[in-house]
């Protein structure tokens, strides 16, 4: 018996897809990279633009002469178009799905397949022995081979920014017991995982939805104790909870990375003010200043959306103006999509035009295209400490500890996946960079800058 599982969105997304693996292999299912050839078929969606609703819907619709031509096949629909409430109206709109999934919960799939599946002893047998198995099992084809994996500590978000659905389709503020967290990670680590990296909607809120709770820098200390992880990362943070409290342990924890993801979200007071965001910009940029005091090879990634309703050419010239000055690493740029629900979907007209729109993408995309080729053109001839992921064409490629992309050369069969290796850096580009391991000319001129598709959510 096989499962697909289709992830569109953030890495919670792809976390959620992880521990619904984790439940269908403990059941006895087995990992499947065609929904032809698999008997339950997982849809992991996400709403936070309107292109990717559509994206979602798209796939969905085209999957109903499949599921009707194989009507045994059990369909699924996970994330953020179900939400916690279930989506009792989209039972209507899509009959041909089975079973509806909040995100971040398997317990529907669980519960339909077991049900259904009553008849076949053995499999709920087998299932119920687990039932209490808060473990994570990686599906076959992943142990040994995955070198990072994305953890949940907290699950939903408090906040009200304007433009962003995301806290009505997950929920309120759910943080994860530090017990539980640590032995996720430590069965990560066991079966072969060197990095984790630990997510929340707002990660630095960790903890604070339990009075007197252990908060993101006490969990940090008890993950950088655990024997075989070589990184921790987290994201995404809030500016206001980045406290010194979180930046000591992050600047003090060997394991902990030097990279930070941040949005901004805009340039401009008045529109970070009619998004909610609860920050100025002077207050922004003190975070930035007191962030790179404290690690000065720190690498920041943040999130801005243009076109946000009533943002004026003036307004959008801060933003650019903001990134020249900051030159952060890495720039998420959306155009803003209204959505059903959200203040500003409800009250503010969407009057920027899509063409617009898309200018002011270009024009953020082409200048951090610009500084960032900076920053790594800075990092020519050093040696920097590389995790090797996988080998991908011919190459090794993994990350540095501010995760930047490196691909190197061996012509030795070593195996380098998981392994900590320093690389002196022979070439950069704005979206990877390469090295040679000590001792070895890279084996072809490095002149051709690869293609990589980067994944933005
Ligand atoms: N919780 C994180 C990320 C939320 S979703 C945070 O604190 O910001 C990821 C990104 O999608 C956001 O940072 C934002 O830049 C973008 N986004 C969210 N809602 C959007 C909308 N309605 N239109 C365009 N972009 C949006």
């Amino acid at each position: 018996m096989k499962y697909y599982i289709w992830t569109a969105g953030c890495q919670m997304n792809m976390a959620d897809s992880q521990r619904v693996a984790s439940e269908l292999e403990k059941m006895g299912y087995r990992h499947s990279d065609s929904y032809r050839e698999a008997d339950v078929i997982v849809l992991n969606t996400c709403v936070v633009r309107q292109s990717a609703e559509d994206k979602a819907t798209g796939f969905l619709w085209s999957l109903k002469p499949h599921k009707e031509s194989n009507p045994n096949k059990v369909l699924a629909l996970m994330g953020c178009m179900v939400g916690v409430k279930g989506g009792k109206k989209l039972t209507r709109t899509f009959p041909h799905v089975d079973v509806f999934m909040p995100p971040s919960e398997p317990g529907p799939l669980v519960d339909f397949l077991v049900a259904r599946q009553t008849e076949e002893a053995e499999l709920t047998r087998r299932y119920r022995l687990q039932d209490e198995d808060l473990s994570l099992v990686l599906p076959l084809h992943e142990k040994n081979n995955l070198v990072t994996a994305h953890v949940p500590i907290i699950y939903g978000c408090n906040h009200v920014c304007t433009y962003c659905i995301i806290p009505a389709r997950r929920g309120i503020e759910r943080s994860r017991p530090v017990g539980e967290i640590a032995a996720e990670v430590q069965s990560l680590v066991a079966q072969g995982v060197r990095e984790v990296t630990l997510l929340g909607q707002i990660v630095d809120r960790y903890g604070y939805d339990v009075p007197d709770g252990p908060r993101l820098p006490d969990l940090l200390r008890v993950l950088n104790d655990i024997d075989g992880l070589h990184r921790i990362r987290f994201l995404t943070s809030h500016p206001n909870y980045m406290n010194d409290r979180l930046l000591d342990a992050v600047t003090e924890l060997p394991k902990v990375c030097e990279h930070i993801e941040v949005p901004n979200q805009a340039g401009d007071d008045l529109v970070l003010d009619r998004m909610k965001r609860e920050y100025t910009m002077a207050q922004y940029y003190a975070l930035i200043r007191r962030v790179r005091e404290r690690m000065p090879e720190v690498s920041i990634a943040t999130d801005i959306i243009v076109g946000f309703p009533g943002e004026t050419e003036a307004q959008f010239q801060r933003t650019l103006d903001t990134l020249a000055e900051l030159k952060l690493d890495v720039v998420h740029v959306a155009m803003y999509s209204p959505r059903p629900g959200t203040v500003s979907g409800k009250i503010m007209a969407d009057d920027v035009p899509p063409e617009e729109k898309k200018r002011r993408l270009d024009a953020v995309n082409d200048l951090q295209e610009g500084i960032v080729a900076e920053i790594n053109a800075g990092l020519l001839g050093r040696t920097l400490e590389v995790l090797v992921e996988e080998k991908q064409r011919g190459r090794w490629r993994g990350r540095t500890r501010t995760n930047k992309l490196v691909f190197f050369e061996d012509n030795s069969d070593k195996d380098w996946r998981g392994e900590l290796v320093d690389l002196e850096i022979t070439w950069t580009g704005p979206w990877s960079l390469r090295g040679s391991l000590p001792g070895q000319q890279p084996l072809v001129p490095d002149d051709q800058p690869l293609m990589i598709s980067l994944a933005v959510g």
